[in-house]
């Protein structure tokens, strides 16, 4: 249901169901938001916010820590299938922010082989793990 009036939100506390694309549905425990329990309009705080994006990134990335080693490949290796140096890799901003699943390991990043190929095709190259 919609609300026509403005929302009447109220102080609830409880479970917050994400929607990730490697990590599928990522339950949020307990969450604490203020919700319209007309139309079930749910804010959070920026601090509860910021505590749920924590806990997906998490399980994210155990996800991918999880994966056999054989799937990684180099940064370099990963660069040539995109046909990039390293240095413009490293630089860019979809990289950087996660659109190739990798695994940092001390001063080197490790890339799934499979997020990469993806990454050439669709700019995208998140999957469900
Ligand atoms: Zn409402």
């Amino acid at each position: 249901m919609v609300c026509l009036k403005p929302c009447k939100f109220r102080k609830v506390r409880k479970d917050f169901v994400f929607h990730s694309i490697i990590a599928g549905q990522v339950a949020v425990p307990r969450a604490s938001s203020l919700e319209c329990p007309k139309c079930r309009e749910r804010l959070f705080s920026p601090k509860e916010h910021q505590a749920i994006i924590d806990n997906v990134l998490k399980v994210e990335k155990k996800l991918i820590t999880q994966q056999p080693i054989e799937r990684f490949i180099t940064t370099k290796m990963a660069a040539d299938i995109l046909g990039m140096t390293r240095q413009s890799f490293n630089r860019n901003k979809r990289i950087k922010r996660g659109f190739i699943m990798y695994h940092k390991m001390g001063d080197f990043s490790y890339y799934l082989r499979k997020s990469v190929e993806m990454y050439k095709k669709t700019s995208d190259g998140r999957y469900p793990l």
